[in-house]
């Protein structure tokens, strides 16, 4: 179900417990604005999610509250990863599910990097 992202940040969604080290994950990156691990049900040959070390529920979250610093670390993570995993060429895919609409399930902003197959033109 997707969440409501007006909701105060919930200490015990389950991205909150991969950063606290209580749950595992397939770790891919990790520095000190970004943990990068594999989706668990993926939906491409790569499928991986990137989120802040600091607790936002969703995008709107953090690009409202995040400094410059943490918002250009977590970018540079992003783009660091698409790098490690070489999908530079022929390219990837980046997604950011917001709120109901958007369809976000896990109430901690993540992005989604998907690569190694071609994409359609829309995702609806
Ligand atoms: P959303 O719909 O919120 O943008 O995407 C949430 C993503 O988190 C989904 O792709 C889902 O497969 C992934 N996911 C949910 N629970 C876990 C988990 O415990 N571990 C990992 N690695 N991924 C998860």
């Amino acid at each position: 179900m997707p969440i409501d992202p007006k909701l105060p940040y919930d200490e015990n969604n389950i991205f909150a417990k991969i950063l606290r080290g209580e749950l595992p994950c397939s770790k891919v990156y990790e520095d000190d604005y970004a943990l990068a691990f594999n989706d668990i049900r993926p939906q491409a040959p790569v499928h991986v999610l990137v989120i802040p070390k600091a607790a936002y529920v969703s995008w709107d979250d953090f690009t409202a509250k995040a400094d410059d610093a943490e918002i250009a670390g977590f970018m540079r993570a992003v783009g660091h990863v698409t790098r490690q995993l070489e999908l530079d060429e022929p390219g990837y895919r980046l997604m950011v599910n917001m709120g109901t609409n958007g369809h976000q399930e896990v109430p901690h902003l993540h992005v989604h990097i998907f690569g190694g197959r071609q994409f359609f033109q829309m995702i609806a």
